[in-house]
């Protein structure tokens, strides 16, 4: 494993992390959730990442319970949970300080945690003021319940915001954002936070990686295959995404890496999750599995960056097309 700095913070996160978002309790057992775990702690993943809307609240009772029985020493893992979407009921969501301080507590007991290495706050809300939540993390930062705080999917100019109200205030700025990022989405990660990682130091703890699965070649027929994620009652969206013609765009660009891939002797996920890596700019790379042999395969990515090579990263591009281009005004 390879372990790098969030952002300009002093702590080490594993380039390969884990995360709990459609499997646990929902999609896989508890018994294969916690040989996940272990397959991924084993292998050098120090990172666990969770939030209160998975599986409303079950899959942090599920990954704190495997936790528990791992006697793992604390201090050799780091585990997230994620504020906005708590429940229904007006104080239930979103980031006032009434939410983010009982969003935290909540997490910390289904986890079984003293405290949380990583809060985020799951997306930005409009409603609260953002000294109000940069305020409340802090507050958490300081009684110990939370070691750094992020966002999730928030804008340049959110955490920018957010990194000025705490030096106006004297409070703690956002250590890290979680945006996602894979060869299909790549705007915010190559774009818009480019600023951020030199002028505040920022880290990214990326998210679907393989575009739900989509960058496995699994969906090359357009079909949802028995047992996918694909095929989860209630996903209509990843369904829909299955079809119509930006799909079939992407179908074609599937094949031709699976073409590069095959050339350089790794396999598609493989592939793909080693251009991730690639980035300097991302901190860790979270993987997601719902069988223990998808996450030893994409374990192996880890050794497979220095594929990636000039010459390779050109073909890829080539296939993609989609480089985020900056504006240049006349
Ligand atoms: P991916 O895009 O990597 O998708 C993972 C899924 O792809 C697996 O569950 C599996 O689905 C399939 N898969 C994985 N490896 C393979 C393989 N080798 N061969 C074939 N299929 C494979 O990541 P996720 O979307 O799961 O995101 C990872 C984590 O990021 C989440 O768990 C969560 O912690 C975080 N996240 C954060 C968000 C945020 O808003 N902050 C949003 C989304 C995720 P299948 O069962 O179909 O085989």
């Amino acid at each position: 494993m390879q372990y790098r700095r969030l952002g300009k913070s002093g702590l080490q996160v594993s380039a390969l992390s884990f995360g709990a978002w459609l499997t646990f309790a929902k999609q896989i057992d508890n018994g294969v959730a916690e040989k996940l775990m272990h397959t991924a702690y084993d292998a050098g993943v120090n990172f666990f990442d969770n939030a209160e809307i998975y599986s409303k609240g079950e899959a942090e009772l599920v990954m704190g319970k495997i936790l528990k029985n791992s006697k793992w020493e604390r201090s050799s893992f780091l585990v997230s949970s994620k504020v906005f979407w708590g429940g229904d009921k007006p104080n239930q969501k979103g980031l006032s300080r009434k939410h983010v301080v009982e969003g935290c507590h909540a997490a910390l007991k289904r986890l079984q945690v003293d405290y949380l290495d990583l809060f985020f706050c799951h997306r930005p809300d409009a409603n609260t003021p953002m000294e109000e939540t940069v305020a409340a993390m802090t507050d958490l930062i300081r009684q110990g319940k939370v070691l750094y705080w992020g966002t999730s999917e928030w804008s340049a100019q959110e955490i920018m915001e957010a990194y000025s109200v705490a030096r106006q205030y004297n409070l703690t700025p956002p250590t890290m954002e979680q945006p996602q990022y894979n060869m299909f989405h790549r705007d915010k990660v190559e774009l818009e936070f480019e600023k951020l990682y030199e002028e505040i130091g920022l880290g990214t703890t990326t998210w679907s990686p393989l575009a739900s699965g989509f960058l496995t070649g699994k969906y090359n027929d357009q079909k949802t295959g028995k047992g996918t994620r694909a095929d989860i009652e209630g996903l209509e969206w990843l369904k829909e995404k299955l079809v119509g013609e930006e799909a079939i765009e992407k179908v074609k660009k599937v094949e031709k890496l699976m073409g590069l891939a095959k050339e350089i002797g790794v396999s598609m996920p493989r592939l793909a999750l080693a251009w991730c890596l690639k980035n300097k700019h991302v901190s860790t790379v979270i993987l997601g599995a719902s069988k223990v042999s998808q996450l030893e395969e994409n374990l192996k990515a880890i050794d497979d960056i220095s594929k990636i090579t000039e010459e390779v990263n050109e073909k890829i591009e080539n296939i993609l097309h989609n480089k985020p281009q900056k504006v240049v005004w006349a």
